[in-house]
């Protein structure tokens, strides 16, 4: 049985509408549309999406109070669109609960990542298939050996210290999809630790050296400008 994933558009402008809703029939999901955030809520409850793609400026409410109102009973995915400029409110919307965010203009290929991804992270407990069945996270010449506490690189061990080791399994295990500082911080180093994201600016610079070919093209592990970090995803 061919069971296709529902997709929820909130957006209204009609031509990006279109654009997102070609993609996803073309690729074996159903779409459908919605143009404010009163129809969106209604959509929701009637049609039951498996993912909703929301546009953050809506004629008729901002998209990030239609994010709080299905965050405070659903924890269905929700990826975000946004203008390039406005990184405040895409740290806000991941900060809220949205599963990651796409920035316009975005292609074909970003659309369809950012879905499988954010599709992908809801089906499986872990968050990861790998990780929970080998312990290991691999991804091109990289592998990330979670009950070694190593990371190897072409299989070597890149002798990562142990906070550096935990950033790159954080990372790891949420693969594809991006962490912002604030999380990153509040996971490694607990909820009383302050935004302090020069910490993680120096443990990431260490960690390019050891395990990126070039650091200041990376490979591995990408800077999400002004929002945080997202690690590469395997095949
Ligand atoms: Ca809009």
């Amino acid at each position: 049985m061919n069971i296709r994933e529902k997709i929820l558009i909130v957006e209204d402008e009609a031509r990006i509408a279109r654009f997102i809703s070609t993609i996803l029939n073309n690729n074996g999901y159903e779409a459908i549309q919605a143009r404010t955030g009163q129809e969106a809520m209604s959509i929701i409850s009637s049609h039951c999406p498996d993912l909703i793609i929301l546009d953050l400026g809506l004629p008729d409410m901002d998209g990030l109070s239609v994010l709080k109102e299905v965050r405070a009973w659903s924890s269905l995915p929700v990826v975000v669109v946004s203008a390039r400029t406005h990184e405040k409110d895409k740290v806000e919307a991941l900060d809220l609960g949205a599963d990651d965010y796409l920035t316009k203009p975005f292609g074909t290929d970003e659309l369809l990542a950012r879905v499988r991804t954010a599709i992908r992270h809801t089906r499986t407990i872990f968050g990861n298939d790998e990780i929970a069945q080998r312990g290991t996270y691999t991804v091109g010449e990289l592998t990330i050996d979670y009950n070694k506490h190593q990371v190897l690189v072409g299989g070597e061990n890149a002798k990562l210290t142990l906070s550096e080791f935990r950033l790159v399994a954080l990372l790891g295990k949420y693969a594809g999809k991006v962490l912002t500082y604030d999380y990153i911080i509040k996971e490694l180093w607990g909820p009383r630790a302050g935004a302090n994201n020069q910490i993680l600016r120096v443990n990431m610079a260490n960690i390019r050296r050891k395990i990126e070919k070039n650091p200041a093209e990376p490979q591995y592990i990408f800077t999400e400008v002004g929002v945080g970090y997202r690690m590469a995803e395997g095949d």
